[in-house]
């Protein structure tokens, strides 16, 4: 831990798992740099601060109603979130500093979703750094939206889903970060003023690493004028997490009892939903497959239902103990664990990194926005993993396990993961890039003002 340096940062994350748990953990790195840390957060998905006992909270009330905060509509949740927290947080933010006398404020540090906060940061005459909590290669995409839509990839028809998007290879049309919605003009919108706010700010910092994004990350450089300070994966620095729901430790002793590298780790994240039928091929498909396998069913993770009553009778008792179900999972521990073989995984960012960390080859099935360009990364630019796609049902599914953790195929996807691994287990080393990376941005914030 470094000697405190007296001054304030106040961290403003978006209240989603996958945004709230990476800025934790920047907060955790950078309380070990000396800064003290006050997080603003919404009353809404808010974490329990007595296990940041280090940290000052205060909760804004964005007062969403029940029917808003209970919406399976993401993207009419953040365009609102964006709304409704303009003036809770300016006038939090504004208290904060006129009492910061002895403690001086540096800058703001919020997601880049919360695009509004760069407005409120000129308003009181603070630098606004932004942390993107998902990687610079699907920024890249976000970021040509406008393009996109000038050159007619979006919004895209069914004719389109597989052509090439020539300007972003690998990519296909179906691969476009974007979210199943009868309003493409309210995503566009936001997507700008991510995009543009991010472009206004003092500061980008990514939950990314150099070697893994060497390229976007120097199209960024290049592009915006903003420094950018990649100092990811976060969570090998500080694994905070926080989560409204128990992790389940069960499934750890279940683990122990498995035959190294034999067990598919089954998770879609804290946010995506799938059609009942989806959920039945996947059930088949892992019980036809013979491997091992630890399912994470989220509460509500298939629309409509509240866990599993929608598996057939005797799925579990015809497993004979070699599937294993919990509601939510230690994720971290989980991946770390020497039973796990590979990760069908949702391809959300954060998931996508910490198996990348552990060297677990993944089958991916995205579902909306930046997961479909990771999965597209995982499989075909650094070939660490399997994309489920073109066809879904329990017969692919089997193959697809089957291509992953039985035969020769898998075995030199698992060793490129490996190699992965070691880059990603060096930037946090002394001089690697990511602890480089985070001491420009220490002194970047010290530059300010305050
Ligand atoms: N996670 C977890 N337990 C689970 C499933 C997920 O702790 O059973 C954590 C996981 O480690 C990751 C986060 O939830 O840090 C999910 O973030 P990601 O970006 O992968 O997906 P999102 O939930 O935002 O779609």
């Amino acid at each position: 831990m470094e000697e405190r340096k007296g001054r304030r940062l106040v961290l403003f994350p978006l209240p989603l798992q996958g945004h709230v748990n990476p800025m934790l953990q920047l907060a955790n790195i950078l309380h070990s740099k000396g800064f003290s840390i006050t997080i603003i957060h919404t009353t809404f998905n808010s974490p329990d601060p007595s296990k940041y006992p280090h940290f000052t909270f205060h909760f804004i009330q964005e007062n969403l109603t029940e029917t808003e905060s209970s919406t399976k509509d993401i993207l009419s949740l953040l365009s609102l979130l964006n709304i409704k927290c303009v003036a809770p947080f300016q006038d939090c933010l504004s208290t904060l500093l006129s009492d910061s006398l002895e403690e001086p404020i540096s800058c703001l540090i919020s997601d880049a979703i919360f695009h509004f906060t760069q407005a409120v940061s000129n308003t009181l005459n603070l630098p606004r750094i932004v942390l993107r909590t998902g990687g610079a290669s699907s920024f890249l995409v976000f970021s040509a939206f406008p393009f996109l839509k000038e050159k007619g990839y979006l919004p895209f028809q069914e004719s389109q889903l597989e052509e090439p998007v020539v300007e972003f290879p690998p990519l296909k049309v179906k691969d476009l970060p974007v979210i199943n919605t009868s309003q493409p003009e309210s995503l566009y919108e936001l997507v700008f003023k991510m995009v543009s706010e991010t472009k206004a700010s003092s500061g980008l910092i990514w939950n990314t690493f150099e070697d893994l994004e060497k390229s976007a990350i120097a199209i960024l450089r290049d592009e915006f004028d903003v420094p950018v300070f990649p100092i990811g994966p976060f969570h090998k620095f500080s694994p905070a997490s926080s989560s409204s729901l128990t992790q389940d430790e069960s499934c750890i002793a279940w683990l122990d009892k498995q035959e190294p590298k034999s067990v598919l780790y089954v998770s879609f994240g804290s946010l995506a939903s799938i059609k009942e039928s989806k959920f039945l091929e996947i059930a088949y498909g892992l019980a036809n497959s013979k491997q091992p396998f630890l399912w994470v069913i989220r509460p509500g993770l298939v629309s409509g239902k509240e866990w599993v009553e929608q598996l057939p009778n005797g799925f579990i008792e015809d497993l004979n103990g070699r599937g294993h179900i919990v509601k939510w999972a230690p994720q971290l521990q989980v991946l770390a664990h020497f039973a796990i073989g590979a990760f069908w995984t949702h391809s959300g960012w954060n998931s996508t990194l910490e198996s990348i960390c552990e060297g677990v080859p993944m089958i991916c099935m995205p579902c909306f926005t930046d997961q479909k360009v990771n999965a597209r990364y995982v499989s075909e630019v650094w070939r660490i993993g399997l994309q489920l796609e073109n066809g879904f049902d329990r017969g692919k599914i089997e193959k697809t396990i089957k291509r992953l953790m039985v035969e020769k195929e898998g075995e030199e996807v698992r060793n490129r993961i490996l190699g992965l691994k070691e880059k990603a287990n060096l930037c946090f080393s002394q001089n690697g890039s990511s602890s480089q990376s985070l001491d420009r941005l220490v002194s970047h914030i010290l530059s300010f003002e305050s």
